[in-house]
């Protein structure tokens, strides 16, 4: 069984760009520069904005958080989310979600400028993605087909069953992995809520990804022998022995599952850490598309 470490990939990863960006500033040029907007203070927003912007110090990216109040307006949402989209200096910028239920968060997401989405959520990228076409891919699925790359997990003619059908990783790694591509040429079925006896799916599964957010919901006798399983899922589980008073689970049984494993993420350290790191690729490619 191999452990698809996300952890030490995404720090590869990481020293990969900071080596990019130091050629960048030796040449002369500005460094990659991200913005996260952030609305409010939820304590798990403001924990993923805050990794966000110590990755981009980490690999010399200048960062600016745009922090504002939960009661803002949706006028005066928009008017920043334009004054991002005129600023020549920001290359990425993302809109760290949820927003307040006041705002209309289709409506924020679409003004952002397309070249400018590094978290692909726009319409424009996530349809170029689909048909192929250069686009920012979003970071979690990016990530978990980087992780497949780096470890040569096969998928070629193999059986993928996504569990979770969400904008933001079901729907997006179900398409990827059913293209033509290296990463690609499986057959993938994407199941939800609605799919009954799901692990009559599960069993058969080649690949197994999980991103229901059910702790655990995956149990070993839901997989076969020599599965490939990827927990996208990330729930903080009560627990007075930790110094945080949480723990985090995915969902699947790692302890009931692995043995029977022939690749799998682990939680943490699994998909998590690859989604910060492939935030920053994406700014990267928004900072070299802006002179092509
Ligand atoms: P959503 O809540 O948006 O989607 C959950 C999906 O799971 C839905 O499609 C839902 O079906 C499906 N589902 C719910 N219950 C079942 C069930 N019993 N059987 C089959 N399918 C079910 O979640 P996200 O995709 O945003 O996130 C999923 C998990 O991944 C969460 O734990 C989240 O925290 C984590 N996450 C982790 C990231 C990372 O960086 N590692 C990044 C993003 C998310 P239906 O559509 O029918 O409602």
């Amino acid at each position: 069984m191999t452990i698809l470490d996300g952890k030490k990939t995404s720090e590869t990863l990481k020293k990969e760009i900071a080596e990019e960006v130091k050629q960048l500033k030796a040449a002369g040029k500005k460094a990659p520069h991200l913005a996260a907007v952030l609305v409010g203070d939820d304590g798990a927003s403001l924990t993923y904005v805050g990794s966000k912007v110590k990755a981009c110090e980490q690999v010399g990216f200048a960062s600016t958080l745009v922090k504002l109040p939960a009661d803002i307006s949706e006028e005066a949402l928009l008017e920043e989310i334009a004054e991002l989209n005129a600023n020549d200096d920001i290359d990425g910028y993302i809109v760290q979600l949820p927003l307040p239920k006041h705002i209309d968060e289709q409506k924020i997401l679409l003004a952002i400028d397309p070249a400018k989405d590094v978290d692909g959520f726009h319409p424009a990228n996530f349809g170029r993605m689909a048909l192929d076409m250069e686009a920012f891919i979003p970071a979690t699925p990016f990530g978990i087909m980087e992780l497949l790359k780096r470890y040569q997990v096969p998928t070629k003619g193999k059986h993928v069953v996504v569990v979770g059908r969400s904008h933001i990783v079901g729907r997006p790694i179900s398409i990827l992995l059913s293209q033509k591509g290296a990463q690609g040429n499986a057959t993938v079925t994407l199941t939800h809520s609605h799919t009954p006896n799901l692990a009559e799916f599960t069993r058969k599964a080649d690949i197994i990804v999980m991103a229901l957010g059910i702790p655990e919901f995956l149990k070993g006798d839901m997989v076969k022998e020599g599965v490939t399983v990827i927990d996208v899922g990330i729930t903080r589980l009560k627990d007075d022995t930790s110094p945080k008073g949480y723990r985090i689970v995915g969902d699947v049984a790692y302890n009931e599952v692995s043995p029977k494993a022939s690749f799998i993420t682990p939680v943490p350290g699994g998909v998590g850490p690859m989604t910060i790191a492939m935030l920053l690729k994406n700014t990267l490619l928004a900072y070299q598309w802006k002179d092509l």
